[in-house]
């Protein structure tokens, strides 16, 4: 008589690691499943030697990548151009994977944009300059200030972003993009605020485009991730880099992700087109004192913004001056708003307003942060899906408040 297998045995064996039966139709799944497993074999020990090995394709452990992974991976490939990408934990986790593997075999020196997302500018100084990295910031929208940067430094990286938070500037990423090429250093461009919707960074010779997975490719508010797409050079180097560090995005937000990502042509284009609705009554609006949008004719990067941008396409982002206001005047028309919500994110499916001096550049001194153009009566608007006169009535009826 067979010997009966223990219920112990049982509860950790039956039902799993099922293999196709030979010869049957294999079905496919409409939607990538998301693959939790921690690890993976092969009938053959040979193929997981191999897989460990890179010379066959596969899966061997959760932190090198799974399935649900390669799959997002292969999708925002596909979107911004490139070799291939990786998905990690955050957008910092990503731009710190971006800089940790441009810097591998090049010059331990950078040349950054003076507006970065202030978490980027933190990680330049308090993460890669102690480490010994020598990091030079510049106006990236002074062509001739970088010019003279890169010269001087011969930087092994240039890090910027496509378009600036939280006045909108838009640096000259195709001369940027010559100019790294020049100096031989690699280029990383944050393409978070911007998407491949609007500009393919690749398309102009950034070695890494980076996003915060989190803004606008997922785009609901209820995930974080980030992901570096890179060309064939650097794709290796990365993946290797990556497995050493570990920062590996987990299934379940791989698969949120890709889920949100199906409908994010359609947001963006419909976020884009609100923003400039917004942004054009705002300019008219008696409470409004200036306010800060790439559509403008008279915005300081026009001509780029012409050549760069896709046609008709400005972003969803609104940012303006509200007159005379002070902190206190700003936290009232805050509180005041009814549907846009006052949280520190963006380009969800819902409007969203910041408070810059309170949140995204909070750590920079108020003199400085004057300096940059960031005044404490600057609020910044990510522009939702929703309908746009519903979005006007509640910052009008905030703004009278
Ligand atoms: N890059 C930009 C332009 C951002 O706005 C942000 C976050 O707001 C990040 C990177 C960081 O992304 P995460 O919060 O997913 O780490």
């Amino acid at each position: 008589m067979e010997k009966k297998v223990s219920p112990y045995s049982v509860a950790v064996h039956a039902g799993d690691r099922k293999r196709p039966v030979k010869g049957a139709p294999v079905p496919v799944p409409v939607t990538t499943p998301i693959y939790t497993a921690a690890s993976y074999f092969y009938d053959d020990m040979a193929d997981l030697d191999r897989v460990f090995g890179n010379e066959m394709p596969g899966q061997s452990y959760g932190r090198y990548g799974n399935p649900t992974s390669d799959a997002l991976e292969e999708l925002v490939t596909a979107l911004e151009g490139g070799a291939g990408a990786l998905a990690c934990a955050t957008g910092m986790a990503a731009i710190h994977m971006a800089i940790s593997t441009a810097l591998l075999d090049r010059r331990k020196s950078i040349v950054a944009g003076s507006l970065l997302y202030g978490a980027t500018l933190a990680m330049l100084m308090k993460v890669f300059e102690p480490a010994g990295v020598d990091v030079v910031f510049v106006d990236l929208c002074d062509e001739a200030a970088v010019k003279k940067a890169v010269e001087e430094h011969r930087p092994g990286a240039i890090v910027m972003e496509t378009i600036c938070n939280p006045l909108l500037r838009v640096p000259a990423l195709d001369r940027i993009g010559v100019l790294a090429r020049d100096a031989g250093a690699a280029l990383i461009v944050d393409n978070t605020f911007a998407t491949p919707l609007i500009m393919r960074p690749m398309e102009y010779g950034a070695t890494f485009v980076v996003h915060s997975l989190t803004k606008y490719l997922s785009g609901h508010g209820d995930v974080m991730g980030g992901i570096v797409v890179t060309d064939d050079e650097s794709l290796a180097p990365l993946r290797a880099l990556s497995r050493t560090l570990g920062f590996t995005l987990g299934p379940f937000e791989c698969y949120l992700a890709m889920r949100g990502i199906k409908t994010f042509p359609l947001r963006m284009e419909r976020q884009c087109a609100n923003a400039q609705k917004v942004a054009e009554c705002l300019a008219k609006h008696p409470a409004v004192e200036r306010v800060y949008f790439p559509a403008d004719p008279q915005h300081p990067d026009a001509a780029n913004i012409q050549r760069l941008f896709a046609d008709g396409l400005f972003g969803g982002i609104v940012s303006f001056e509200v007159k005379g206001a002070d902190r206190k005047r700003i936290f009232h028309m805050m509180n005041a708003l009814r549907m846009v919500v006052p949280a520190t994110s963006l380009a969800d499916v819902h409007s969203m307003m910041l408070y810059p001096a309170m949140s995204s550049h909070r750590d920079i001194a108020p003199k400085h942060r004057a300096r940059l153009g960031i005044h404490d009566n600057l609020v910044r608007l990510s522009v939702g899906i929703e309908a746009v006169e519903d979005i006007i009535a509640d910052l009008d009826q905030a703004l009278r408040a």
